[in-house]
């Protein structure tokens, strides 16, 4: 029941969507959504025109920079474009970059600059013979305003270039100097302060007050805000003058004009990515807000060389620190039904990039959450995660909905997920529970199935035992067997000292089930014998298995998409997660056995009565030997055993795969036990 975006539809609507935030943010400095949001949807319209190149309009968001000009004030053409720059999101972004550049200027070896990037809003200082004669905003990088006015209001912009030796050549013909105007934390805190005390409205945040300051019409009350202005660029009539971006900051200095001291030089990416760690924290303590740090190459020559695409110099990219939060499309909604009987929906989702780790998978909790952000199969969610903490579906951007798309239908999901079972929701209870499983049944019966021979084959805790610790309460969860204490057993009228003793040496020798074992026994729907272990030896241990991918699911052989959302469902369940969380903390770790035998890459269907051995055993001992244990014959089955006769539709079946068919002699003989 999934929703399919038409690529060429979907970049229609990101088109629309962001050129509206883009109007509020530029035109009226009052962002719609974080910029983070922004972002994200910028990131995927990206994505979605790199793959189809013929979905580039040119009014799209990505082919420009800034937006219309408010008007009011004089427009001003720039002597050479202000650009923007090409946001890089990790390591091997940055890798990219440098390799493609690589590929331009082959055989140079290029030195880095990186600095701090300022959350302000661009502006263009110009000097005639050391002058400040006009300030103009970026505006659509060709075009911008002239604000010189009320930049001329800003306390640390030079209205006469500082004279010293060395740089004199600045002081004599026209000199440009670019930089952002942010307004410091402090004074965007004390400002919004006194509007509170009085109240009137806050400012939403300090980069859109600062632009909408510079744009005020009455350079009074720009003063009454006060603004900073830090230079990130030196432009001379002479390009040769400056030579590199490092002696432009140099420059500023000289010339009185503040930059960011910590901008440096690098001489190879490992270098700069510690740059990049290092201010990964450091930043919060900056006086101004910044979104990441800007990485350029220093050689100004090759800089230039290098050229422009679009509207972003190949040779600069801006580092973005992972964002909190970022969108993505809600693929499926799957509902994971937990020990005690509680049916919990979990958001499937395209995977995306969230403070630094991959999510694909979030739990709404209730019937109630989902319909409170009234979330639909094909929405476009925004995913919050902040720290450490399990990512969550903060909202839908209902404008990116696509048309018809119906309100989720819990009770309906869960009778077309679980068709064999009734569900309730009592009083208060937000939940939905299996009907009659009153708390204790399902745990006891899959609790049954963890200890079975098919899971951990845990000795003398079979159903009795079962029922018995679980009734105590001595057991609420799985990981609750690995705590009990002998002691504790003794309690109960069914133990006795050797039996008690019995079982807790049982329960301690399977504290390292093999992995294959342990999956199983989790008891995840649809997650049997054979995708237990193709689990296993894909994943090789839980920690891995705990972060895979839809993707990474369905590429294993003989899982669906119902197995692989059962799986991500069962991962996206919060109490699921506890539950590992906690066998973790009490030392059980299934460890992974590579597999070893003379059956490996051979897979068996047993049909029939064996009459040497049980099915199980049958798979037990394949297994033991590295082979496959299917339930029915497919196109990887190579041999059929049969006890008995053969079904004629089974027989067709496997000839048409070239399956050989076997008796059980055969078969004991094949696996070496005559
Ligand atoms: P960008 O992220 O492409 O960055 C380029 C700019 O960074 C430069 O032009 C320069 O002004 C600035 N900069 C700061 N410090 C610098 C330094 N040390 N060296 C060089 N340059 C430095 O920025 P953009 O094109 O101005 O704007 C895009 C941003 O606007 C995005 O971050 C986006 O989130 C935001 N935005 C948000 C919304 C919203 O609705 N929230 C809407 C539109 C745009």
């Amino acid at each position: 029941m999934m929703t399919a975006h038409l690529p060429s539809e979907r970049a229609r609507e990101l088109r629309e969507v962001l050129a509206r935030y883009s109007y509020d943010y530029h035109v009226h400095d009052t962002p719609a959504v974080e910029d983070a949001i922004y972002d994200s949807l910028f990131g995927e319209l990206k994505r979605l025109e790199a793959d189809y190149p013929e979905l580039v309009t040119p009014d799209s968001p990505t082919q420009r920079v800034g937006s219309e000009l408010l008007g009011g004030f004089q427009k001003v053409t720039h002597s050479s474009r202000m650009l923007s720059l090409n946001d890089v999101f990790d390591k091997a972004d940055v890798e990219a970059w440098v390799v493609r550049m690589d590929k331009l200027l082959p055989g140079r070896a290029h030195e880095f600059f990186a600095d701090i990037k300022m959350d302000g809003l661009a502006c263009a200082l110009i000097y005639e013979d050391g002058v400040l004669v006009r300030a103009v905003t970026r505006g659509d990088s060709y075009v911008g305003e002239d604000v010189t006015m009320n930049v001329r209001t800003i306390k640390n912009v030079p209205l006469r270039l500082r004279a010293e030796p060395g740089f004199e050549q600045f002081l004599g013909g026209r000199t440009e100097i670019r930089g952002e105007i942010v307004m410091l934390k402090k004074d965007f805190t004390r400002l919004n302060d006194k509007r509170r005390a009085v109240g009137e409205p806050e400012f939403a945040n300090p980069r859109n007050l600062a632009a909408g300051t510079i744009r005020q019409l009455d350079p009074k009350l720009v003063a009454d805000r006060p603004l900073h202005f830090r230079a990130y660029d030196l432009l001379h009539d002479d390009a040769a003058d400056v030579p590199t971006n490092m002696f432009a900051y140099q420059a500023l200095t000289a010339l009185g004009v503040s930059r960011n001291m910590q901008a440096s030089i690098f001489s190879s990416l490992t270098d700069v990515m510690h740059f990049i760690n290092e201010w990964g924290e450091r930043r919060h303590d900056l006086p101004f807000n910044t979104d990441g740090l800007v990485v350029k190459v220093n050689d100004r020559a090759q800089y230039a060389k290098l050229g422009v695409v679009g509207k972003q110099p190949r040779a600069a990219v801006a580092y973005k620190y992972a964002p909190e939060q970022a969108t993505t499309i809600v693929k499926d909604i799957v509902i994971s039904i937990g020990r005690t009987g509680a049916a919990t929906p979990v958001a499937v989702f395209d995977p995306v990039q969230v403070a630094g780790t991959t999510v694909q998978h979030a739990s709404l909790h209730n019937a109630d959450e989902i319909a409170r952000l009234d979330i639909r199969i094909g929405d476009t969610v925004v995913i919050f995660k902040a720290g450490d903490i399990i990512p969550q579906v903060e909202s839908v951007v209902a404008e990116l909905r696509p048309k018809n798309t119906p309100v989720f239908d819990y009770e309906q999901a869960l009778a077309t997920q679980y068709p064999e079972l009734e569900f309730e929701r009592s009083g208060k209870d937000v939940v939905y529970r299996v009907k009659g499983s009153s708390g204790d049944v399902l745990l006891k019966r899959g609790l049954e199935y963890f200890a079975s021979k098919a899971g951990l084959d845990i000795d003398t805790l079979g159903e009795k035992n079962v029922v018995t610790l679980i009734d105590a309460g001595l057991v609420k969860d799985f990981a609750d067997i690995y705590t009990l204490t002998k002691e504790q057993l003794l309690q109960l009228d069914r133990f006795g000292e050797i039996s008690a003793k019995k079982l807790i040496d049982a329960i301690a020798a399977k504290k390292t089930p093999p992995l294959e074992k342990f999956i199983l026994a989790l008891g995840i729907r649809h997650v049997g014998v054979q995708t237990s272990i193709d689990l296993a030896n894909t994943f090789e241990s839980m920690e891995k298995f705990q972060v895979t991918t839809l993707e990474q699911l369905e590429a294993i052989d003989g899982v669906g998409k119902v197995v692989a959302e059962s799986i991500l469902a069962w991962l996206g369940d919060d109490d699921n997660l506890a539950l590992l969380d906690k066998f973790r903390e009490l030392g059980v770790v299934p460890h992974f056995v590579q597999r070893t035998g003379a059956l490996i890459g051979q897979n068996f269907v047993v049909t029939g009565t064996l009459e040497t051995m049980s099915r199980d055993e049958a798979a037990d001992k394949i297994h033991a030997r590295g082979g496959g244990f299917q339930t029915s014959v497919a196109k990887d089955t190579t041999y059929l055993v049969a006890g008995g006769k053969v079904g004629a539709s089974k027989l067709k079946k496997a000839e048409s795969y070239g399956t050989k068919i076997i008796n059980e002699q055969e078969f004991t003989t094949l696996i070496g036990e005559k």
